[in-house]
């Protein structure tokens, strides 16, 4: 990246962590990435965007900042300004219509958080996780849900669906009571979904006798999802410089909106570099098909995360090379860093 960067604000995007959780990505290699867009003349600042969901302490900025103060991203730690990129209320965005998507599609237009739409640089720094939805959240989950609005993660999350199974409901109404958004009304064979659902899941989570289900593809249809949706940042960002590192480390079956995330599947497998999305993702997928598992889990390589939460996580880098983000096709080169 030297003299790209130079007087550009660059936006270091990085996921600060739910509440709690302690397998984020170190505020210390962040302040790195920091220290080093500054070395190059870059005016680094860091970057997350609110949640969909409401049950974590991220729904709203405050809550992003708190969160990010508690788990150690303050701006004497990373040496930068903290920015929420989606506004106070996670609707502030800029938006790109995707002209290969179909009219219909709710993803055709996606809402880029504005921080980072308008930002003269990117450095995407995703902790490489798993996820019950796509499997495995890397380089493409952090630009997709990562760097969108509230709206638009809702039109992402609405591709898995919902399903209520009125055979196993035993209409207790924990899942009506859960929900904030009053989108549940309890009748007498359960609960009736009503037009306010964002598709948080937290109703599906709550039920007891998972009588809340997703579509049987539904998993399949997020990941496609989450790729049109990259694909709306990478094409807002394509004409300024953006770098992508994922970081193999304390890899958990669930991702960072969790708190915590579970034991470790891998222990540390490096840290890698590209300016391709999807070849990052594809080549951390590879290594960690590489590393050894940590005893216990009962899964073997290929693609153990994606095993653990049910899915394949190649889905969403496949959709994502057919939407021209990048390819899965690379080439490795190792180095063993010692600063
Ligand atoms: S939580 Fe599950 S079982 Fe209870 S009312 Fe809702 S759907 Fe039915
Ligand atoms: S109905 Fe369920 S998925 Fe929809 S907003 Fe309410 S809790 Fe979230």
């Amino acid at each position: 990246m030297p003299g790209e960067l130079s007087g550009r604000r660059t936006a270091v995007k990085a996921h600060f962590g739910e509440l709690g959780n302690y397998t984020h990505i170190r505020p210390q290699f962040v302040r790195r990435a920091v220290d080093a867009i500054k070395a190059h003349g870059g005016e680094p600042f860091a970057t997350d965007t609110t949640t969909l969901y409401p049950t974590g302490n991220r729904l709203s900025a405050p809550g992003v900042l708190s969160s990010a103060r508690y788990n150690g991203f303050t701006e004497e730690a990373l040496g930068c300004p903290i920015a929420v990129a989606d506004g106070p209320d996670g609707e502030s965005g800029a938006e790109i219509v995707l002209d290969d998507v179909g009219s219909g599609d709710p993803l055709r237009r996606i809402r880029v958080a504005r921080c980072i739409a308008e930002a003269g640089a990117a450095v995407m720094l995703s902790h490489v996780k798993g996820h019950p939805l796509s499997g495995m959240g890397g380089a493409i989950k952090n630009l997709g849900m990562g760097c969108t609005t509230k709206g638009c993660k809702a039109s992402q999350h609405a591709q898995h669906g919902l399903i209520f199974d009125r055979e196993g409901c035993i209409a207790c109404g924990r899942c009506a009571a859960a929900c904030r958004f009053g989108a549940l009304e309890m009748g007498a064979g359960g609960p009736a979904r009503g037009d306010a659902c964002v598709y948080c899941l937290t109703c599906m989570w709550e039920c007891e006798t998972r009588s809340i289900r997703l579509l049987p593809d539904g998993k399949e249809r997020f990941q496609e999802g989450l790729a049109k949706a990259a694909a709306g940042v990478t094409r807002m960002l394509a004409d300024r410089p953006v770098v992508y590192m994922n970081f193999l480390m304390d890899v958990t079956q669930f991702c960072d909106c969790a708190a915590p995330a579970g034991q470790l599947v891998f222990q540390n497998a490096g840290i890698l570099a590209s300016r391709d999305p999807v070849a990052a993702d594809k080549a951390s997928l590879d290594i960690l098909d590489r590393t050894a598992v940590i005893p216990g889990w009962g899964k073997d390589p290929p693609d153990v995360l994606g095993k653990l939460n049910d899915t394949s996580c190649l889905i969403q880098m496949r959709a994502a090379e057919r939407l021209r983000i990048g390819s899965m096709n690379y080439e490795l080169v190792e180095t063993l860093c010692r600063s």
